[in-house]
């Protein structure tokens, strides 16, 4: 049986994050119908600035070539994706208590470094625990509400949340699925760059897991193994590293 009808719809969380946000309105989303398609054009996205093919990118179906000046541009924008567990906190196993929950070193800090630097801070991350069984997905929501609270004494937020509650082998059946947005499938990266309009070449995913750096490079973005030590200075690493001069 199937229990979809409480998807966060992606128009409204959308709106939400584009505009100056209170501190209560980041927006959360997992992954349930099969992620979108960005790669392909047709939503109105421009082709890349860096144009490196002569068609850009567009598939010749129906020949768009003499209307594309009048489609709107979309803005694109860049994000820091961070795992979760391992990564911006201690990695207790199947955390979902505020409780339980302790800042790994810097973690708080390079969040508050991505804000600054006009960058999204979108969470990306497995939370099998929920087809486990072992916490619902409100709990998955709660962890997440408490880290802005907790980022706001230092005025810095989240964006976004994107996570996968499923797994292959779990207890609930209806998280209990071959999913496409486990990681390192690349599905809520996907999910996240189609409904924040995000350029993935202009991005980077920082987390501790092989896995993550494999859903990196399959959704187009530069993936950064977090092996410790402050996260900071990763962060700041990452983006100089990458840093693409804007021309
Ligand atoms: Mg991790
Ligand atoms: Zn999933």
């Amino acid at each position: 049986m199937e229990n979809k009808e409480r998807e966060v719809i992606p128009s409204q969380v959308q709106s939400h994050d584009l505009q100056g946000r209170t501190s209560d309105t980041p927006s959360a989303s997992r992954c349930s119908a099969p992620p979108p398609v960005v790669e392909a054009a047709g939503n109105g996205k421009p082709p890349s600035q860096r144009g490196e093919g002569p068609q850009g990118g567009g598939s010749p179906l129906h020949d768009i070539s003499n209307r594309t000046t009048k489609l709107p541009r979309v803005r694109q924008r860049k994000a820091v994706f961070f795992d979760r567990d391992g990564t911006l906190n201690v990695d207790v196993h199947y955390l979902h208590r505020p409780e339980d929950f302790e800042w790994l070193p810097g973690a708080r800090e390079a969040i508050k470094y991505v804000n600054d630097a006009g960058y999204l801070a979108i969470v990306i991350t497995n939370q099998s625990g929920v087809a486990r069984g072992y916490f619902p997905e409100s709990d998955v929501l709660r962890v997440y509400d408490w880290m802005n609270e907790d980022l706001e004494s230092l005025g810095a937020h989240l964006d976004a949340l994107y996570y996968c509650p499923h797994h292959p082998h779990g207890s609930v059946p209806e998280y209990t699925k071959d999913c496409t947005c486990r990681k390192p499938k690349p599905g809520l990266v996907l999910q996240a760059i189609e409904e924040h309009h995000i350029d993935p070449a202009a991005s980077v995913l920082i987390g501790d897991g092989d896995r993550d750096v494999e859903c990196a490079e399959r959704a187009g973005v530069r993936g950064v193994k977090y092996e410790g030590g402050s996260l900071l200075e990763v962060v700041k690493r990452a983006l100089h590293l990458f840093s693409i001069p804007s021309n």
